[in-house]
């Protein structure tokens, strides 16, 4: 007897299944589903629960709180777009009873998928109106032509996405019929599918088998089915994730040859020693834990992580010195000019520039020619710079530590670019401020090593944060505060939001606020920073805020990153709502770099109230006074951008998680690895990650952080 694999079912093809005729699979094969495998694996996105079936007439008050289903024939479509350009479609449903209406809000279509005279299931939670009428919101809805057919799937429907050509009927009868392949023992197979976890593991973590778990997330008796089988199937993506990085990441030690470093570790304490403070504790083992990594035999790829304001330039720069002192070149990329000119001038604080070749490396930097001259002859030495480092001119002859700075900020291909274009592989080190929630870290960052620094350095006090709405009153508490903050001689920022469409859009709205800022604040310096200003114009600036001459700041979102100046202490962001949780957290991080109390102000757009502002924008806003923590920011802005889509196993974006959602199975995350660690058999591994291989084909081909 022969077993049934995924790595078997993935060589067969959806037309063999019986009731799959070529029109059905070529609509199949358009939506990426082409093998039994596929199709198994194509997870319903919702269930419809024929017990919580309701008549339009039985739903009360209280069924506000629980999701209930109706069953009824759409009597009225309509289609109506508002004055801000919002889709808003409506069904009027009834059944024997009585009648309701449907809403769904934004681009759904669902006037081009159903129209009168169709019966259908609508689930969510009503809103009963004290008028007695009822509505749904975005409910679920699905279409049905045979009731026979329901009646024999039991009491818990399977609903699928959108399969253009398809219904779920017909999916689900697809499903069926594969599923009784699999049970019998047809062909000398055994039933059901090979289960690559062994049983000793199944029994311990209490495991369905792999069959059985594939049944039961179509077709399940009750919810502790489904429950159940969503849980081994998510665990079976961790591990398969896991499996994927085990081994990226021995390849990567087995294949690659490191380079070669010479400095001593008194060499590093000398220079430690004569920098202007101490290190922290986690920068502290952030360091060592680079240090070592560069005396590996094979390349360095290193995460280092830390919230904005932790320090992590000061760790670069230790970082540069051991690949100058052992002779080679460093390349620190920064996403922006200020970022690398900020770079540089702190960089120039902790060693000394006229010991060592430190040089910057942007797109408005004119005088090259003793830059690339030093390049090319190998010169040791740290080039700080944006893109402007992996221009086709500019070539490292000696490049032995690639560091690239908030490099979420930078594609793929223009990593690559940096570290691919010598012979020998540099170490690599990426640096973050954006704080990655601890569930998406391991499908980001699954190959990499990370070190976190995760304190603030010492003597810093907490930033006082304000949530201040737009009226004309609101505008003159904030002037107060800017008075308070003048008075003691401190600085202060205004950030403008960034207005996607258009870059002039956001300058000339920055050049308002600064207008404002400069009427009111007469006896005062304000000055203005954008993107279209020519480089001396931005450094100038930069350098006088930095020397204290300019009080206040105006700028566009340019100064997002890196920016420090220890004597500003009070930031103010406009428009506040429109910005995205962790480019607040990061412009708040931009104050309270010095031991005098920092405040930042969260200022409604004008004559916007938190009542007129987006629901999404209100929950940032609440979110980003409450707290502090940049990590947990982020899993909010996750929560909060997640709750947007209807319902749903399937992730977005490249991911091929086509049932775990980082955002909520943080625990079976964590119970992934100790069944992975489990795992002793060679045999079983192999099998694991030969299977991973045909499950999690966008691993291999764009392997994002390589
Ligand atoms: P980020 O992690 O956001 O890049 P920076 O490297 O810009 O942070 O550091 C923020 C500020 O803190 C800088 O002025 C830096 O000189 C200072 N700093 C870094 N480490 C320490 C430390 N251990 N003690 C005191 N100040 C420090
Ligand atoms: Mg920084």
């Amino acid at each position: 007897m022969v077993e049934r694999s995924y790595k078997y079912l993935n060589e067969i093809e959806l037309n063999f299944v019986k009731g799959i005729g070529e029109k059905k699979f070529a609509s199949l094969k358009k939506s990426k589903l082409k093998t039994i495998n596929d199709l198994i694996r194509y997870f319903p996105r919702t269930h419809i629960d024929r017990s919580k079936v309701k008549l339009v007439s039985e739903i009360e008050q209280n069924d506000q709180t629980y999701e209930v289903t109706i069953f009824g024939t759409i009597d009225k479509l309509s289609v109506f777009t508002t004055k801000s350009r919002l889709r808003i479609a409506t069904l009027t449903i009834s059944d024997e009873s009585g009648s309701l209406k449907a809403k769904w809000f934004g681009p759904q279509y669902i006037e081009s998928r159903f129209k009168e005279g169709d019966v259908v299931a609508v689930s969510g939670k009503p809103e009963v109106k004290k008028t007695g009428s009822i509505e749904f919101k975005n409910p679920a809805i699905e279409k049905f032509t045979d009731v026979e057919e329901l009646n024999q799937t039991g009491s818990l429907i399977p609903i699928y996405k959108k399969v253009e050509g398809m219904t779920s009927a017909s999916i689900r009868k697809g499903l069926k019929e594969i599923i009784n392949i699999l049970e019998s023992t047809k062909d000398n197979f055994e039933p059901g599918l090979f289960d690559v976890l062994p049983s000793n593991i199944r029994e311990e973590y209490s495991l369905l088998d792999r069959f059985e778990s594939i049944k039961k997330i179509h077709f399940p008796k009750n919810e502790n089915d489904y429950k159940s089988a969503r849980r081994r199937l998510v665990l079976d993506e961790f591990i398969y994730l896991r499996s994927i990085f085990a081994n990226l990441k021995s390849k990567h030690k087995n294949e690659n040859k490191g380079l070669v470093y010479k400095f001593t570790n008194p060499d590093i304490e000398e220079f430690v020693k004569q920098l202007p403070f101490n290190l922290t504790q986690s920068q502290n083992s952030a360091m060592n834990e680079i240090l070592e990594d560069l005396k590996k035999t094979y390349p360095m790829k290193r995460l280092l992580q830390g919230d904005v304001g932790s320090g992590k330039t000061v760790v670069a720069t230790i970082a540069s010195y051991a690949a100058i002192k052992s002779d080679y070149q460093v390349a620190l990329m920064a996403p922006t000019e200020v970022l690398a000119e900020q770079h540089y001038s702190s960089i120039n604080e902790f060693m000394n520039k006229d010991q060592y070749e430190i040089h910057l490396l942007t797109s408005s930097v004119k005088n090259r020619d003793k830059i690339l001259k030093n390049l090319k002859n190998g010169n040791p030495g740290l080039y700080v710079g944006t893109h402007a480092l992996i221009q086709e001119s500019i070539k490292f002859s000696n490049l032995g530590l690639a560091i690239i700075d908030e490099q979420q900020r930078f594609g793929v291909e223009q990593r690559k670019k940096l570290i691919n274009e010598t012979g020998n592989i540099p170490d690599q080190l990426v640096m973050t401020a954006t704080p990655i929630p601890r569930t998406t870290a391991l499908s980001i960052y699954g190959d990499l090593e990370i070190s976190s620094i995760n304190e603030l350095p010492p003597g810093r006090k907490d930033i006082t944060s304000h949530l201040i709405e737009g009226s004309k009153k609101d505008n003159d508490i904030i002037y107060d505060i800017c008075k308070f903050h003048l008075k003691r001689k401190s600085q202060i920022f205004v950030v403008c939001p960034f207005i996607e469409e258009s870059e002039v859009m956001d300058i000339q709205a920055a050049e308002n606020v600064f207008i404002e800022y400069k009427e009111k604040f007469k006896d005062y310096k304000v000055s203005i920073l954008h993107g279209k200003m020519s480089f001396d114009e931005k450094e100038q600036i930069m350098q006088d805020m930095k020397s204290g001459k300019i009080d206040i700041l105006v700028s566009t979102i340019v100064i997002e990153v890196g920016i420090d100046i220890p004597n500003a202490t009070l930031m103010i962001i406009e428009s506040a709502e429109r910005f995205g949780l962790n480019q607040l957290h990061q412009l708040r991080g931009r104050v309270g770099r010095s031991d005098k109390q920092s405040e930042c102000v969260f200022h409604v757009s004008k004559k916007k109230t938190l009542k007129t502002i987006s629901e999404d924008g209100k929950r940032r806003l609440e979110a980003i006074v409450d707290i502090k923590d940049g990590f947990r920011l982020s899993e909010i802005d996750l929560e909060i951008r997640g709750e947007g889509k209807v319902t749903g196993t399937s992730q977005s974006g490249q991911s091929d998680l086509k049932i775990a959602d980082l955002r909520y199975d943080y625990k079976l995350l964590l119970e992934s690895k100790n069944i992975f660690d489990q795992l002793e058999s060679e045999d079983i591994k192999n099998l694991l990650f030969e299977e991973a291989q045909i499950l999690f084909p966008n691993y291999f081909k764009a392997s994002g952080t390589t």
